[in-house]
């Protein structure tokens, strides 16, 4: 089943088996009574709830709805949380104007990429104000961090990653004649387009008049990003309610009955499906926490 007709049957379902959704009420915080307080189009409705499961979301994209708001009204309750971060984000490249106007959403492919002792193959695309793609998502923790501890952080790109670099060398040592190094490089391996502009953009224009160190900036082109792109364009948030505060269930040690899943909690992962699997599974574990609990003494 496509997404869409999954979520209506997946909801009619759940319907048919007593199920109300309320829409348009959005969640404030508990009163003094410990009731659940809501906005709602009809004004403030507080509710008294056995138990309650929190799947607030995370702070990407905030137009779908998760704007990380709950995190003020949770702190408010004394529930300890991370600060919502982003996770599976694009970073920040001071590009010259040149790169930036003719290659903004450049694919770069096939390339690898290598951090530290960490090295993969795969996409990543040229943006306005940096570089994105699935390769930097997978990166994305560790740049994220190291650039919270140190203002930037380093990687290299091998823009021919099937060639190993004594194949490299010895293509760009061949006699060049009188053709310039774009077309040598681009006749003898094939670098043209957005890697024939990173080349030019981030290696030193001196190095252009040494051909052993273009053949190693084409297989370690040291790339240096200096922020993450905000939260609300990131694919996921890292932070959240803090696993310690949860119980085997998910349910907050210091609220008995409620009990928080999905994004909101203090973990990430990358793309790939793994966001909705580690989301569904919490929701799993939330929901029969929370059935336990309804049988159990009220
Ligand atoms: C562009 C994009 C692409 C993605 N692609 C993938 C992918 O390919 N694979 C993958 O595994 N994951 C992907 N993800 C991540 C995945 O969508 C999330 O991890 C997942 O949706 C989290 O589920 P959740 O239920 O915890 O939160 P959400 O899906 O964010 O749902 C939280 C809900 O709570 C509501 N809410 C928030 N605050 C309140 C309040 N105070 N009162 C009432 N309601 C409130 C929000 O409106 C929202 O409906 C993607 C995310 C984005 C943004």
């Amino acid at each position: 089943m496509k997404a869409a007709p999954l979520l209506r049957a997946w909801l009619h379902r759940l319907r048919t088996q007593g199920l109300r959704v309320h829409v348009r009420h959005r969640r404030l915080g508990w009163d003094e009574e410990n009731r659940l307080r809501f906005e709602s189009p009809d004004g403030e409705r507080r509710i008294r709830a056995r138990a309650t499961v929190l799947a607030l979301g995370g702070a990407s994209w905030p137009q779908l709805g998760s704007d990380g708001r709950w995190q003020a009204l949770l702190r408010d309750a004394g529930i300890a949380d991370a600060s919502l971060r982003p996770a599976n984000c694009g970073f920040e490249v001071a590009w010259s104007a040149h790169l930036r106007e003719r290659f903004s959403g450049a694919p770069i492919k096939p390339v690898a990429l290598t951090y530290e002792d960490t090295r993969r193959q795969g996409e990543s695309v040229l943006g306005e104000y940096g570089i994105e793609g699935s390769l930097v998502y997978a990166f994305s923790a560790r740049l994220r961090d190291a650039i919270a501890r140190a203002g930037s952080a380093t990687f290299t790109l091998d823009l021919l990653p099937a060639l190993d670099a004594a194949r490299v060398r010895r293509e760009v040592l061949r006699p060049r004649g009188t053709r310039s190094w774009s077309s040598h490089l681009k006749t003898r391996l094939g670098i043209d387009g957005a890697k024939a502009a990173l080349l030019r953009e981030l290696l030193p224009k001196e190095d252009f008049d040494d051909p052993a160190r273009i053949a190693a900036a084409l297989k370690a082109l040291p790339l240096t990003v200096t922020a993450p792109r905000p939260i609300a364009e990131a694919i996921g948030s890292a932070g959240g309610v803090r696993l310690e505060g949860l119980d085997a269930q998910v349910m907050l040690r210091d609220r008995p009955g409620v009990f928080c899943c999905g994004e909101m909690l203090d973990w990430e992962a990358p793309t790939g499906g793994y966001l909705l699997q580690a989301t569904m599974a919490s929701g799993r574990v939330a929901g029969m926490g929370t059935a336990r609990h309804l049988d159990g003494p009220s």
